[in-house]
């Protein structure tokens, strides 16, 4: 019942009483796919390392779309190639070369607090207790994640608040762009006029992320992982038959 409730109203109230008892957050279908990705060194595009020299693999896109802060500061040298190149074809969009970042975090920063925020951010919900609330309540404030900040500190929900969900999709906008690995193409032999404002590619298309494809779709994660390679192109395209890009992302997330 937790898990299938689409009341927004609802699930506020139920996280609020579940804070009381150590659980913090919401969880979803989506967030339990999602979680599985966490730790994985395959599709990880960036590590913590925190101040016992260990590292802890994530992927960018999950914390573009989930918890912005944890990001390290934007490049703009390099997004002004990126841009540049995008001018003259969409498909080189996506023929980037994606070197793994490596953030080096505070000292300050307490190793249990960052991994149960990073379940939270993964999954959507964490738990917790003790003094580990108290460094998550630090962390959580620092990072601008302020629907977990609410629940850490027992704040009774607002009417008609919307603060629990778990949604991607703002990674399938502009913010995601750049940091998107494959590009979903509906195979089409008709005129479309097809505008993008990443790239200049006129079929319908998006730019998605595998990671998220990956944990939402065993198809797909079938293609990315085995040998079926040869069904992308050289330019990280997977062509679908007569299905509108969108719709297929749509029963996707
Ligand atoms: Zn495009």
């Amino acid at each position: 019942i937790f898990i299938s409730t689409r009341s927004s109203g609802l699930t506020a109230y139920c996280s609020h009483l579940l804070s009381f008892f150590g659980c913090y957050g919401f969880p979803s279908k989506l967030g339990k796919k999602i979680m599985l990705a966490l730790g994985d060194k395959d599709q990880c595009d960036m590590s913590f390392i925190l101040r016992n020299g260990q590292s802890v693999n994530v992927h960018q896109v999950v914390l573009l779309a989930r918890c912005p802060s944890l990001l390290p500061p934007e490049d703009l040298s390099d997004k002004g190639k990126t841009a540049e190149s995008n001018g003259s074809s969409g498909r080189q969009a996506t023929d980037k070369c994606q070197t793994k970042k490596e953030v080096v975090l505070s000292a300050q920063v307490d190793e249990q607090a960052l991994l149960k925020l990073l379940d939270y951010i993964y999954s959507g919900h964490l738990q917790a207790e003790g003094d580990l609330v108290r460094k998550l309540k630090m962390l959580a404030k620092r990072c601008n994640v302020h629907p977990l900040l609410q629940l850490l500190c027992n704040k009774r929900p607002m009417w008609a608040s919307s603060m629990i969900s778990f949604d991607l999709s703002h990674a399938l906008g502009p913010a995601g762009h750049d940091l998107s690995d494959i590009v979903l193409e509906a195979k089409s032999t008709e005129d479309t006029r097809w505008t993008c404002s990443y790239c200049s590619f006129s079929m319908p298309h998006v730019h998605a992320h595998r990671v998220i494809l990956s944990a939402s779709c065993e198809y797909l994660r079938a293609l990315f992982q085995s040998g079926m390679q040869e069904s992308i192109s050289t330019w990280n395209i997977v062509r679908y038959n007569e299905v509108p890009p969108e719709a297929v992302l749509y029963v996707f997330l």
